[in-house]
């Protein structure tokens, strides 16, 4: 039974040994979490309600090659390595183009409804996919329907226990293994902050998402923070590709408007980008104009919204001139976020401009999700495998939640590690004040600033530098409140935050050329004879390079 957001820990009375805890209830912790129901019990821990991921607010829909279409596996797997700028694992795009089919009918049989013409599939095209191989939901909820159905499986599930409103706030390890992991209420405002309770278990799977909350402008909801990243580095995980944050190029761009996602479908579908002279620009970067590579359209629209004087200009998305299709009934939520600034696809250009948007690097994994730490796993978006390199391939990231969901499960299951009984004992935290929670969020919102001034689409090591002294002065202002032994949700959030901003720079200015969406104005060119390796980042803030 989902626990309610005001229940203390002592009330939520968890089940301690459980045989598996996933932390994160997006695509990939549910789709692990149903395979390892088969053989034990699984507590699925998400930090608000069950809807409350990036996976839920997916738009555009989920690549998967055509079962009809022989040639495709083979295609999307070339789109997919292209699309990663040299860096992308080749074994791990493989396992995902070729599992990707059996993985997405799986979950049509466990009641996904896709959109469809005359019982067909309808499949539609993005930036650097080769064919129309995306398959959505209900025009542009493709994240919703795939959540609506796998929450469903899951929950219809006995072995599966679900706890709400509740955080991992760290991996219980005994010996240099993940034994257990510790969990405090997640509410907002809860007095009952402070009350801990350990839950030991054969493993866990961290499926927590990515970390978009580290920019200040970011697609990503409030609960992608990078918890799991942070603490899985604090276990001793490595860390892998974690310069490679992928800028959505067309955020909504709007005084005090939310960033909400101009899904790249709106292209895919023939819209144009224009700046604010009216010239479609996008033919002066690449050839394949609006549908380039993600990070190619983002960097353009950065450059085409400043004039000479560094001052902002606007650049929009222009669907004016498509006539066949009726957009309202094609993207019936983004048209209807549009009809609350009384703009209109058919008849208004929409003003956009890039937003962070998805980590291609996370935990470093092998192609079963295990991490250099026993009993530590992870998939989805927190996790990283290499399959998208340097450049995601827009659509891609679904499919990885599903296909290395499922093989993290069965690591799980084979591993069959034993249970090490943890004693629920931590220590317990004082709850925060006004003026506490004040002090962090300052700190947060200070953060959050310099990594998108300094650790952002256009990088050089000045600014890198500076990036990670603003990092530092954070850090000490968090770090403050954990020697007075004060905790709330906010301080552990910010602690991830200040973990996952040192990831990204320092990784960032070791990597010294640009590639994919890692782009430094002081190193323009890729560099494959230094740099067509991989970032390995270590909790002590050390980089090197290898191979996965
Ligand atoms: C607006 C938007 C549109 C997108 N559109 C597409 C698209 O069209 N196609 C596509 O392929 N991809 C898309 N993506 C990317 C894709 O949605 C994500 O990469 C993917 O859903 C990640 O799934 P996940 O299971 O790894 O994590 P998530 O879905 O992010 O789930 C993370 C879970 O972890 C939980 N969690 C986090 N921290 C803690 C903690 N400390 N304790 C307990 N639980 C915690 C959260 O509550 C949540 O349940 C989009 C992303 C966004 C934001």
């Amino acid at each position: 039974m989902p626990v309610e957001a005001n229940d203390s820990l002592e009330e939520m009375a968890f089940p301690s040994p459980v045989d598996y805890i996933v932390m994160g209830a997006g695509v990939a912790g549910l789709r692990a979490a149903i395979q390892l129901a088969e053989d034990g019990d699984v507590l699925v821990v998400t930090k608000e309600s069950l809807g409350e991921s990036n996976t839920f607010y997916a738009q555009g829909g989920i690549a998967v090659a055509s079962w009809e279409d022989t040639d495709d596996v083979a295609l999307h797997l070339s789109d997919t390595v292209s699309a990663g700028d040299g860096l992308v694992f080749r074994p791990a795009a493989e396992v995902l183009v070729a599992e990707g089919p059996a993985r997405v009918t799986e979950l049509i049989e466990w009641g996904a409804r896709f959109d469809r013409e005359g019982g067909a599939l309808l499949r539609t095209r993005e930036g650097a996919h080769s064919r129309p191989r995306i398959l959505h939901a209900n025009g542009d909820a493709t994240g919703a329907e795939i959540s609506r159905s796998l929450v469903a499986q899951a929950h219809a599930h006995p072995r599966i226990r679900f706890a709400e409103w509740t955080m991992v706030s760290r991996f219980m390890v005994r010996d240099g293994q993940v034994v257990g992991a510790e969990l405090v209420p997640a509410g907002m405002e809860r007095s009952a902050f402070n009350e801990h309770g350990c839950v030991s278990s054969r493993a866990v799977l961290v499926a927590s998402g990515g970390a978009g909350q580290v920019y200040s402008d970011t697609t990503n909801p409030p609960v992608a923070t990078g918890d799991g990243i942070a603490l899985a580095l604090e276990a001793g995980a490595e860390l892998a590709d974690m310069e490679f944050y992928q800028f959505h190029p067309t955020a909504f761009s709007f005084p005090g408007a939310p960033r909400f996602l101009m899904s790249e479908a709106l292209r895919g579908e023939g819209a144009y980008l224009r700046n604010d002279r009216g010239d479609r620009f996008m033919e002066r970067y690449h050839p394949l104009l609006e549908l380039a590579p993600r990070d190619v359209v983002a960097r353009a629209i950065t450059r085409e919204g400043l004039n000479e004087k560094g001052e902002a200009r606007l650049v929009f998305l222009d669907m004016r001139h498509i006539k066949n299709i009726d957009l309202h009934k094609r993207f019936p939520g983004i048209s209807a976020f549009l009809a609350r600034y009384s703009l209109d696809l058919h008849r208004d250009l929409v003003p956009v401009r890039p937003a962070a948007h998805y980590l291609m690097g996370g935990i470093r994994t092998d192609l079963m999700g295990r991490t250099n730490v026993k009993g530590l796993y992870s998939a989805g978006e927190a996790a990283c495998t290499g399959v998208h390199g340097a450049n995601r391939l827009a659509s891609n990231s679904l499919l990885e939640g599903l296909v290395f969901g499922a093989r993290a499960a069965n690591a799980m299951l084979e591993d069959n590690l034993p249970v090490s009984l943890v004693e629920d004992h931590t220590d317990k935290t004082l709850p925060m004040d006004q003026s506490d929670s004040a002090l962090i969020e300052g700190q947060v919102t200070e953060l959050r600033r310099a990594m998108w001034a300094d650790g952002g689409l256009l990088r050089s090591e000045s600014l890198m530098q500076e990036g990670l002294h603003k990092q530092a002065e954070s850090e000490t202002g968090v770090e403050f409140f954990e020697q007075q032994r004060k905790a709330s949700r906010r301080s552990l959030e910010a602690r991830s935050l200040c973990h996952v901003a040192r990831a990204i720079l320092c990784s960032a200015l070791a990597r010294e050329e640009s590639r994919g969406a890692h782009f430094r104005n002081d190193y323009p060119k890729r560099n494959d004879a230094e740099f067509q390796k991989h970032s390995i980042y270590t909790g002590d803030g050390w980089v090197r390079f290898e191979d996965l």
